[in-house]
């Protein structure tokens, strides 16, 4: 079949490698160079997270996402996951927090907050009376490498790609115009991130855009730091990035944003994040040595949303994002040859329903 997928990021290049390997012709369209940092899957880290506490849905995904993680990793003959442990805490009680132990196979103790600057050994302090989860099976994803070995990879399996090259919007059936030239498929998958709503404007109302800022933090003591992810208001995570380095943002902080005019990180967010890296990351410079901006596109149930046009039913819309999608970046590939098949599996059945029976659980999401 001949296949359109419009954008590359993680979700459109894990598409174009299943669907070529699956010997399907497969054409992906990307507006800006490799390696971009417009969307929402640039920068070199992400948090795995094994059993997560968002719920059985996403259980089972990861159990699916980790099995192909490792295929990967044997194609590409270096790991991509670092499986540092990490920490899942937010405030007594929640949900979240709970969830994530529920889900684990060997679940530990709950500790309080005030466990954790010892076990840190000073690097790390959270609030004293927080539920606190120290979860084995989380660590970090090396998101650059895995999107550059994608990108050598999957023309390998005959994808071709094309960069610099914008689809125009709205999209109107299974003819796109590249650049002003009209091209026929088959069947089209947009996997366009923040610009999905502008692409199929039907989704738009259920695709908010928001602009989130991380920073990296200078460390003393990087091996120290573990992955933490904050059921909080401000829905603070933190990962160890390249260079010793520890990647501090925020799942729920952040306005609306239109992809194509994101205003770059200011004062505003550099003194947000400083004060939170004051608090939680005592022994260190709250001072980011940098920071980076980035695109969340969030559903209402912060659920993905993988769904048909209702107009034209060859054109799928396949938004991934709501601040953790990265993980499941394999899965993507295999759903995509799901629905062209026209067989899908529980978990795509799930998404193309609207996530029908998963809760929001909080807002810690990463
Ligand atoms: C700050 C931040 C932290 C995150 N942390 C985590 C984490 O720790 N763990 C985790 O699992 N997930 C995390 N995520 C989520 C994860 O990164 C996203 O789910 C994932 O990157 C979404 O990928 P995507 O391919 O759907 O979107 P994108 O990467 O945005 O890709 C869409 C692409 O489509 C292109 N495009 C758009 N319109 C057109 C057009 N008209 N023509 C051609 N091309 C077009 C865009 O240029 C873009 O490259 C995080 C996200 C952010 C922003």
């Amino acid at each position: 079949m001949k296949v359109a997928v419009v954008g590359l990021g993680i979700a459109g290049l894990s598409i174009c490698a299943r669907l070529a390997l699956a010997g399907h012709d497969v054409s992906g369209f990307e507006q800006f160079e490799p390696g971009h940092g417009r969307g929402s899957s640039h920068g070199d880290t992400r948090i795995m997270r094994l059993t997560p506490g968002e719920g059985e849905l996403y259980v089972r995904l990861a159990r699916r996402t980790n099995t192909l993680w490792r295929t990967w990793e044997g194609l590409a003959g270096r790991p991509f996951i670092e499986w540092t442990g990490g920490l899942m805490a937010g405030p007594r009680g929640s949900a979240f927090v709970a969830a994530c132990q529920s889900a684990s196979r060997t679940p530990a103790a709950m500790m309080r907050g005030d466990a954790i600057h010892a076990l840190t050994r000073g690097a790390m302090a959270l609030p004293y009376e927080w539920d606190v989860f120290r979860q084995e099976d989380c660590g970090v994803i090396a998101a650059d490498a895995a999107r550059a070995f994608l990108l050598r990879q999957a023309p390998k399996w005959g994808a071709k790609f094309s960069h610099n090259a914008r689809i125009a919007a709205p999209i109107a059936g299974t003819t796109l115009s590249v650049d002003g030239q009209a091209r026929a498929f088959d069947a089209v998958i947009v996997a366009a991130g923040a610009w999905a709503g502008k692409l199929l404007p039907e989704f738009a109302g259920k695709l908010a855009v928001k602009r989130r800022v991380v920073g990296y933090f200078k460390t003393e003591t990087p091996r120290l730091l573990p992955v933490v992810c904050c059921d909080d208001e401000a829905g603070v995570y933190g990962m160890p990035a390249s260079g010793g380095l520890y990647k501090f943002g925020f799942h729920a902080i952040g306005g609306a944003a239109d992809p194509d005019a994101v205003r770059e990180p200011d004062a505003s967010d550099e003194a947000l994040l400083s004060e939170h890296a004051e608090m939680m990351l005592p022994r260190h410079d709250p001072k980011p040595v940098r920071m980076a901006r980035c695109l969340y596109t969030v559903t209402p149930d912060e659920n993905f949303l993988i769904a048909p046009s209702a107009a034209h039913p060859r054109v799928l819309l396949f938004s991934a994002c709501s601040g953790h999608g990265f993980k499941y970046a394999p899965v993507f590939g295999q759903f995509a040859e799901e629905w062209l098949n026209e067989k899908p599996s529980p978990e795509l059945l799930a998404f193309m329903r609207g996530g029908a029976g998963v809760n929001r659980l909080g807002a810690t999401k990463s």
